[in-house]
C-alpha cells in the first residue's frame, strides 16, 4: 500500500533536485560540440528521461560544473560551452524545456515537461570582472556554487588544506551584495567554514547548499554542515538540499570511501605507465567490491529526519549529486528513478503529503522566489 502511495506522490508531486552533474558527465563522453543529444533512451548515467520519468523528476539542476585546475579564462570559455550544451540537451529533446524561475517550472510540470534550470558550479569563471554575474544571469545560471575543490578569488574552500583567507575576499564581499541584488543565489556547498559564517552574516537574501548533508553523521569532514551552520540557515530562511553520496551520509562510508581514494592513488603512483580512466574506474571498483562501501536509503532518510529535528520542515529538500558521484551511490538510491524509494521511505517515516511536498520541491522553491523578488539587472 504505501509503496502504491509512494508512486502516486512520485507522479503527482513536483521533483527538484539542486544537483545534477548531467553536463560535466556529457562532456566525458565527448558530446561537448554535439548539436544533437537525444536522452530518450535507458543510458548508462543516472539521468535520462525514462529514468526521470520513473522517478517522477521534475525539475533537475543541472550543475555546470568547472574543474577548479581551470584559470580564469578557461573558467568563463568552459563555463559558457556548457551552458550551449545544456542548450542542446534542451533542444534535442521534446520532453525538456529551459526555466528561469519557479513560475516556469510549473507552468513546464502542467505542460508533463522536464525544466533543465541551471547553476553554475565554481566561481572562477566570472574572473575578476563582476560584470561577468549579469552575464551569466542572462544566460540563464540561477545558483553560483562560489568555489570547488580549490581556494578561488572570491573565498576559500572546504577541501583546500590551505585555507589562505580565512574566508571571504574584499571581491567576495561585494560579489555577494551584488548576487543579492540581481536574484542570483548563492549556493554555500563547497565553500570553507569561515567563509561560510562570513557568507551568511552578509547575504540578505536566503542561501542554499545546493549539495551538502549533516556534519553530524561525517565528523571532521568540512564539505558537510555542522549543527550551527544547518541553525544559521534557518535563520537566513535558507534551505539545505541534501546530498545522497554515501561519503556524505555515513560515517563508515565516508571512511571506507576515502581509504578507497587513498589506495587508488598510490596505486596511480606506482604505476609509471600512464593509466587511462577506465583502467582506473576498474580499479577502483575492484577495491569497492572488496570492502563494500556502501550507505543504505535509510542513512540518507535519517539526515533529513536530523535536519527537520533541528530547525523544522521548512529548510530541506534534494540535492543528489546524481551523475557526479560515479560508483558511490547509497544502495537503494542508485540513480533518478529511485525518488519514488525515498518518498516511500519519506511516508514509512510517517510524514505527511504537506511535508513531502515541502521536502520535494516547496522549501527550495521559496528560496529561488525570494531572490527573484524585486532583483535589479
Ligand atoms: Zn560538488
Amino acid at each position: 500500500m504505501i509503496r502504491e502511495k509512494a508512486i502516486r506522490y512520485s507522479q503527482e508531486l513536483l521533483i527538484a533536485d539542486g544537483h545534477i552533474d548531467l553536463p560535466y558527465r556529457l562532456f566525458k563522453e565527448n558530446l561537448l560540440y554535439e548539436k544533437n543529444i537525444d536522452l530518450d533512451y535507458e543510458t548508462q548515467g543516472n539521468f535520462d528521461i525514462p529514468k526521470a520519468e520513473k522517478g517522477g523528476l521534475n525539475c533537475p539542476f543541472m550543475a555546470i560544473y568547472i574543474p577548479a585546475n581551470k584559470s580564469e579564462k578557461e573558467a568563463f570559455n568552459f563555463a559558457n560551452s556548457l551552458i550551449d550544451l545544456v542548450k542542446n540537451v534542451t533542444n534535442s529533446n521534446e520532453k525538456f524545456d529551459r526555466a528561469l524561475s519557479p513560475n516556469d517550472v510549473i507552468n513546464n510540470f502542467k505542460n508533463d515537461k522536464i525544466s533543465l534550470p541551471m547553476g553554475m558550479e565554481n566561481g572562477s569563471a566570472l574572473g575578476n570582472n563582476i560584470e561577468n554575474l549579469n552575464y551569466f544571469f542572462k544566460r540563464g545560471i540561477r545558483y553560483i556554487t562560489l568555489t570547488h575543490s580549490k581556494n578561488n578569488r572570491i573565498c576559500d574552500s572546504s577541501y583546500d588544506k590551505l585555507k589562505r583567507r580565512g574566508g571571504l575576499s574584499n571581491f567576495g564581499k561585494t560579489l555577494i551584495k551584488k548576487m543579492n541584488d540581481i536574484g542570483m543565489m548563492i549556493d554555500v556547498s563547497h565553500v570553507s567554514d569561515d567563509s561560510f559564517f562570513d557568507i551568511i552574516k552578509i547575504s540578505k537574501k536566503p542561501v542554499i547548499a545546493s549539495h551538502s548533508s549533516p556534519r553530524h553523521f561525517t565528523p571532521n569532514f568540512e564539505r558537510n554542515l555542522n549543527d550551527e551552520m544547518i541553525k544559521l540557515i534557518a535563520v537566513n530562511n535558507g534551505v539545505i538540499l541534501v546530498n545522497f553520496g554515501s561519503s556524505f551520509v555515513n560515517k563508515k562510508s565516508n571512511k571506507l570511501f576515502n581509504k578507497i581514494n587513498q589506495l587508488v592513488a598510490k596505486w596511480r603512483e606506482e604505476k609509471s605507465s600512464k593509466i587511462s580512466d577506465e583502467e582506473e574506474d576498474n580499479y577502483r571498483n575492484l577495491l569497492i567490491n572488496k570492502y563494500d562501501p556502501f550507505a543504505d536509503i535509510e542513512d540518507v532518510l535519517d539526515t533529513i529526519d536530523y535536519i527537520i529535528d533541528l530547525i523544522g520542515e521548512e529548510y530541506v529538500g534534494l540535492g543528489s549529486d546524481f551523475d557526479g558521484l560515479g560508483n558511490s551511490l547509497p544502495n537503494q538510491l542508485k540513480d533518478t528513478s529511485t525518488y519514488v524509494n525515498l518518498i516511500e521511505g519519506l511516508l514509512r517515516r510517517k510524514h505527511s503529503k504537506k511535508t513531502i511536498e515541502k521536502i520535494c520541491y516547496k522549501n527550495f522553491f521559496r528560496v529561488w522566489e525570494a531572490n527573484l523578488q524585486n532583483h535589479q539587472t
